[in-house]
């Protein structure tokens, strides 16, 4: 379902351009449960952001669902991400003035025209499914942490898209609020068979993804399949 080749990401900062990603190819399948890892620094955001279609790489082919990622303009990239992509920060980026019920419904209204309806349907099996379903009129100041962090992942859970991608999900949380996060998604993974990208050096994550891609300097390093038991995790 996503297949990357030959990505370059180049930033340019006045006079210096920066090579930050050489060479990275990766094709994903539907329903992966997958993280990148490597030092701070490495490009695991940049290359997630492009994956995630919020960058544009400087050279190389991304394809999504059979789209070619690469030849779309600006507009259509957003609704391209929109109907297909779900993501979630380290600092949940939450709106601050909207209630964690429309936190959640938010991406359905600018997005996908659905009427008011099947929008609350959606949103109500959400925030049950996070477990957030009492606490969906409280605003984001009102929640701990591991709660906003429920509510960013119902968001990005919210129109179905077919893969989500998160961006080191846990480094603002406890370890225990971090498992029960993890846990979550993991839960999500297995019964929707939605595809989970990550960037992350915590073991936490790394413990439990089926697939480890390494990024030093760059480039590839590694490509390792985690084979796990399915009983009892
Ligand atoms: P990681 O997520 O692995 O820590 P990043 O993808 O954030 O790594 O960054 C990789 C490199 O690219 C770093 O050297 C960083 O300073 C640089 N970088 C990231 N974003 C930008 C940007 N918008 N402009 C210039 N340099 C950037
Ligand atoms: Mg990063």
């Amino acid at each position: 379902m996503i297949k990357a080749k030959h990505l370059k990401k180049v930033y340019k900062t006045g006079e210096l351009d920066l090579e930050v990603i050489k060479d990275f190819s990766l094709d994903i399948s539907k329903g992966e449960f997958i993280s990148l890892i490597g030092p701070s620094g490495s490009g695991k955001s940049t290359v997630l952001n492009m994956l995630g279609c919020l960058d544009t790489p400087t050279e190389g082919s991304l394809n999504i669902n059979g789209e070619e990622i690469t030849s779309l303009d600006k507009t259509k990239l957003a609704n391209f991400r929109g109907l297909h992509i779900g993501f979630i920060f380290q600092s949940f980026n939450l709106i601050p003035v909207l209630s964690v019920y429309e936190n959640i419904e938010y991406p359905l209204i600018m997005i996908q025209n659905l009427p008011e309806e099947q929008r609350k349907e959606r949103v109500l099996n959400l925030l049950n499914e996070v477990g957030m379903l009492d606490q969906k009129d409280k605003f984001p100041e009102q929640i701990s942490g591991g709660q906003k962090q429920r509510v960013a992942i119902a968001r990005a859970l919210v129109t179905n898209p077919a893969i989500v991608f998160a961006d080191e999900p846990t480094a603002n949380l406890d370890s225990k609020t971090a498992n029960s996060v993890i846990e979550l998604m993991q839960k999500i993974q297995k019964e929707h068979n939605t595809t989970f990208v990550f960037a992350t050096h915590d073991e936490k994550i790394v413990s439990k993804v089926n697939r480890l891609i390494s990024i030093v300097d760059g480039n590839i390093t590694e490509d390792r399949k985690v084979l796990r038991g399915t009983s009892n995790e």
